[in-house]
């Protein structure tokens, strides 16, 4: 774990939501737990009369590379930034829910946000992900795969509940026009990906080992019965809480807003002069200043289903930044 620099009364532990705590009992497993598997978290200090772990039922295989459209030429990124706990407008919420310029880890009642996760950014632009300088800083990429590759894999599932069978369908189909994320440079666009599932086949084992004939015993099953029927049984535990969620994962992994995609800086286009931190010390600044008044006032970050504006270009003075 990394210390930030300043200290507050409460840790990051204690902020985090409910629903995102790490499973314990093995007789609560949640959802994910149940059919990917689960090791209890520090089992090694715990009898052996307690149950620490549980096998997944679900197993993938390696995809298998089925068209490609080429490869991009050898690449040198832009600078892949890392978290940064202490930009807690952008991390926290407060008790009601909502984004503010001036939470933090001591508001009473803030909450993390929830999981990371990488907005599905429809196309790439060469000026944003590209970098002309190698440094120690940034990464460069050999072979990457340009848009359109295709891969095809497996999905072996044993023992599912129809509920869990549809979550799984659920996953990794999502909705039309929604993407999963994978691999390198996420946050510079690369790496969207439709999964689509062909079909979907169980076996009854009973008539399978009672012929010679391959195919005896495996059925073809509807999948869109068994995403609906997870859907509903969703709707109806929890509601609006469910509803919630598909909003937010429908506006990260859904199309973006049409805005340009970058991390916060201070200019329009990149400019090595003025590096994308001086857009957090500037909005800190605003933080500071905002009893004064003689700046704009500070920025958080818009959940993702209200963020049609985007933020705006801050100077490390807290001025407005000039494009
Ligand atoms: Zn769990």
């Amino acid at each position: 774990m990394s210390i930030p620099r300043l200290r507050y009364r409460q840790s990051r532990q204690e902020l985090l939501p409910e629903f995102l705590h790490r499973c314990r009992d093995y007789d609560r497993l949640c959802p994910a737990c149940r059919v990917f598997g689960w090791v209890r978290e520090g089992a090694e200090d715990i009898g052996l009369d307690v149950p620490t772990a549980y096998a997944g039922r679900v197993r993938l295989s390696h995809g298998t590379l089925t068209h490609s459209a080429g490869e991009l030429p050898e690449t040198t990124l832009a600078i892949l930034s890392t978290p940064k706990p202490t930009t807690t407008p952008f991390y926290l919420l407060t008790k009601g829910g909502q984004p503010d310029p001036m939470v933090t880890y001591d508001t009473k009642g803030a909450r993390l946000r929830g999981r990371k996760f990488y907005r599905h950014q429809g196309e790439t632009n060469s000026n944003e992900y590209q970098c002309n300088d190698k440094s120690d800083q940034n990464r460069t990429v050999r072979g990457a795969l340009k848009p359109g590759a295709t891969f095809t894999f497996t999905v072996e599932f044993e023992n599912l509940a129809p509920l869990e069978l549809g979550a799984l369908l659920y996953a990794l189909e999502l909705e039309e026009g929604m993407f999963h994320r994978l691999g390198y440079a996420k946050p510079l666009g690369f790496g969207s990906v439709k999964v689509t599932v062909e079909s979907v086949q169980t076996i009854d084992w009973q008539a399978r080992l009672q012929s010679i004939e391959a195919k005896a015993g495996w059925q073809p099953i509807d999948k869109a019965q068994y995403k609906q029927e997870f859907l509903a049984a969703m709707q109806t535990l929890y509601g609006s809480k469910f509803d919630a969620v598909l909003t937010d994962l429908r506006a990260l992994l859904g199309a973006p807003p049409d805005l340009p995609i970058h991390y916060p800086r201070p200019t329009r286009r990149f400019d090595p002069e003025h590096p994308q931190y001086e857009w957090f010390v500037g909005n800190k600044r605003r933080v500071e200043r905002r009893v004064k008044g003689d700046l704009p006032g500070p920025v958080a970050l818009l959940l993702a289903k209200d963020d049609r504006g985007g933020l705006p270009l801050i100077e490390k003075d807290g001025k407005e930044g000039r494009g």
